[in-house]
């Protein structure tokens, strides 16, 4: 058996859990989808200039607890979650 050429990223998928999108754009070490990638950068922005300034000098591992960060933010409606949401 031998794998599919050019298509090394075909099951990569969002970090979000329950996000079956496909990658879009690095998050930290990982990667996000499109949609989730476009809430990142919102988050991001609201988090101020400086936030945004010191982000970009960063290196993917120092980028993962804030994508970890923002990830608890992220809801996603498919998934079956045990843990009860603020109402
Ligand atoms: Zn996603």
């Amino acid at each position: 058996m031998v794998s599919e050429p050019g298509d090394e990223m075909h099951d990569l998928t969002c970090l979000i859990k329950g996000c079956q999108a496909r990658v879009y754009a690095p998050a930290g070490t990982h990667s996000i989808c499109r949609e989730h990638f476009l809430s990142y950068l919102t988050w991001r922005r609201r988090k101020g200039p400086q936030m945004f300034m010191k982000y970009a000098g960063m290196t993917m591992e120092e980028r993962d607890p804030y994508v970890a960060e923002w990830a608890n933010t992220i809801r996603v409606e498919e998934i079956p979650t045990a843990s009860a949401p603020k109402t």
